[in-house]
């Protein structure tokens, strides 16, 4: 069986004192790791903390891992304002791919995003692809799914478990060995909801990651 996957998607927030914080609070579930030992738990900070992050983690051993929230479709070279798979392999084991925020916002299409995975994978990075329902495509490669409902995310409006259940349900009949993932509204009140669901290994979660003691619940309440 595989580790619950916790993941908290920072999105475009916190300037580095913010982001200095929110590390030093979280760094209070070190005092009790158990209750992530059977977790896979997953911080996607800005591009531009992610070195700070990746250095705060090493410095207190904390059991967690990083993601990026983004990578370029191409290699180095010039191609200014991207950050590619090679980059980011220095410092994150994942990267999120085709959040309906890059899908809606900077319509990024699925022929970018299959783009987007083949680099990232190219370079041994683990990618999180996100899908807004059972319509989308899944590229070659990929384990890790989270099923995104636009009409979830931010809204303070999660989907049923039982719909999040059956639409995982529905990706594991095309493939046994996918990981389906909720997000979309997931807080420390409803996570288990979520991730009680037997097709359901984990969740997502924007908003309510923003706060690290909420977020440190979320990981014990999952
Ligand atoms: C997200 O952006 O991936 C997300 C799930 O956001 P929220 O938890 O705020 O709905």
């Amino acid at each position: 069986m595989s580790k619950l996957f916790i993941v908290a998607n920072l999105k475009s927030n916190k300037n580095e004192d913010e982001a200095k914080t929110w590390l030093e609070t979280f760094k209070k579930i070190t005092l009790n790791q158990e209750i992530i030992s059977d977790k896979e738990v997953i911080i996607s900070p800005s591009f531009i903390h992610l070195n700070l992050f990746r250095d705060f983690i090493l410095q207190n051993n904390l059991p967690v891992k990083l993601a990026a929230q983004n990578s370029s479709p191409f290699g180095e070279g010039p191609h200014t304002g991207e950050v590619n798979a090679k980059q980011i392999k220095d410092y994150a084991d994942y990267v999120l791919v085709g959040h309906p925020e890059r899908r809606n916002n900077f319509n990024e299409s699925e022929e970018l995003l299959f783009k987007k995975t083949d680099a990232a994978i190219a370079q041994g990075l683990n990618c999180i692809y996100c899908v807004q329902g059972e319509d989308s495509k899944i590229p070659a490669g990929i384990k890790l799914i989270a099923y995104e409902p636009v009409f979830a995310i931010g809204s303070g409006n999660p989907d049923t478990p039982e719909n999040a259940d059956t639409i995982a349900k529905n990706y594991l009949d095309i493939n046994d060995e996918y990981l389906i993932l909720y997000g979309g509204s997931v807080t420390s009140q409803n996570v288990a909801n979520f991730t009680k669901k037997e097709n359901i290994k984990g969740v997502l979660v924007g908003g309510a990651s923003l706060d690290s003691e909420e977020f440190i619940k979320i990981i014990e309440n999952a």
